[in-house]
């Protein structure tokens, strides 16, 4: 990973960059940011820097034998360790290593993971609790007390020491008082949970949650996404690139259909339809709520465009198109605003944990009075 592929939090790059350059790369830091914040990856990209052997003014070459064996977590100085399930199949508990390879795996496809996709992905039984066992620290000291094999130095990236537990009391020693040239770079998600020992032994790197512009921005290119659908999931998000990407995957292709169909019911006074309608969106949860009506909103901004202003064009997908045309009719600009504010103010209460049901409905008898009737 280079630093360039690492979205946004350029001043933490170039903070880190210059103690790389500098020779003050603390040797144990701890990284510290919510779910979905860029802290993994910008571990990833600072240890192919600090390896790279054709370091570049401001990033890894990402081209050398050193990045490419980073980018693929196979360089034998680089060692991970992370929370594993025990399968319970054997008397000898598992290490981080037996999991190396579904490790690499959701690197590259899921970027953005936490501990319930990881727990997902390597166990079969989902309600054991994933731990950090004493025999993967033994494992991390005789590791660690080889000589480099490569480079000139050791690494070791701790994703989720929060399952460090009191057990670790040898690592802990070791980050105290580390080999020569070993570097800790421990990844976390929630301080109250880590062990006091850890924060007081690591230099605290805080990675700050992205902005809704960074979210919007990063869809836009990973997905296509067009401007207003990446803006509204950077608005739903909070920062979040994990939610941000489940968003935009998991997103419903018939929102557009399901509203064309609420907008109908409404028109028509169908109550019952109505509240089918609202009890199907609620089941999809609240995010999806907030999605589903703030796609509606785009579907009446664009309404009102294509009133308002001669020869607009509609941004939207053909049949989408088509509706849009048609329901412009039953609109005039007063009516689009009201339904706007009202709608705005159900993705408010939705947000701070109203009934989503009930507001949907209830929102279902107010646009009713909305439409234009001849
Ligand atoms: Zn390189």
């Amino acid at each position: 990973m280079k630093f360039t592929n690492v979205p946004g939090l350029e001043q933490l790059k170039t903070k880190l960059i210059q103690s790389v350059d500098g020779g003050k790369l603390p040797h144990a830091q701890l990284f510290l940011g919510q779910q979905g914040s860029g802290k993994l990856l910008l571990a990833f990209a600072l240890t192919q820097y600090l390896y790279c052997t054709n370091k570049q003014p401001k990033d890894s070459c990402g081209e050398c034998s050193s990045c490419r064996k980073i980018s693929a977590h196979t360089h034998p100085d680089v060692h991970y360790s992370y929370p594993v399930i025990n399968p319970g199949t054997s008397t000898k508990k598992p290490i981080s290593t037996d999991f190396i390879e579904q490790w690499r795996l959701i690197n590259k496809e899921r970027i953005f993971f936490n501990i319930a996709d990881w727990v997902s992905l390597t166990a079969k039984d989902e309600s054991k609790q994933p731990n950090i066992y004493r025999e993967e620290t033994r494992s991390i000291i005789s590791k660690l007390s080889l000589k480099p094999y490569e480079g000139e130095a050791k690494t070791l990236i701790i994703w989720m020491p929060e399952y460090l537990k009191t057990e670790s009391n040898v690592l802990l020693k070791l980050i105290e008082e580390p080999p020569q040239k070993t570097y800790f770079i421990l990844v976390a998600e929630d301080s109250d949970e880590l062990l006091t020992t850890i924060t007081s032994r690591t230099q605290l790197i805080k990675i700050p949650r992205y902005t809704e512009e960074d979210t919007a921005n990063y869809l836009k290119e990973k997905y296509n996404l067009e401007h207003q659908k990446a803006t509204q999931i950077g608005y739903l998000s909070e920062g979040d690139f994990r939610q941000a990407t489940e968003l935009v995957e998991s997103v419903e292709d018939n929102f557009g259909s399901l509203f064309r169909e609420w907008m109908v019911a409404c028109y028509t006074n169908n109550l019952i339809k109505c509240y089918e309608i609202a009890d199907h969106i609620t089941k999809q949860g609240r995010l999806q709520s907030q999605l589903f009506l703030t796609n509606g909103l785009s579907i009446l901004r664009e309404s009102l465009l294509y009133k308002m202003v001669d020869n607009y064009t509609i941004k939207a997908e053909k049949e989408q198109q088509d509706f849009i045309k048609k329901f412009s009719i039953t609109l005039n600009a007063t009516c689009i605003e009201k339904s706007y504010e009202q709608i705005n103010e159900v993705i408010y209460h939705i947000k701070r944990n109203a009934n989503g049901k009930l507001a949907l409905f209830h929102l279902s008898l107010n646009l009713r009075y909305n439409f234009v009737r001849k």
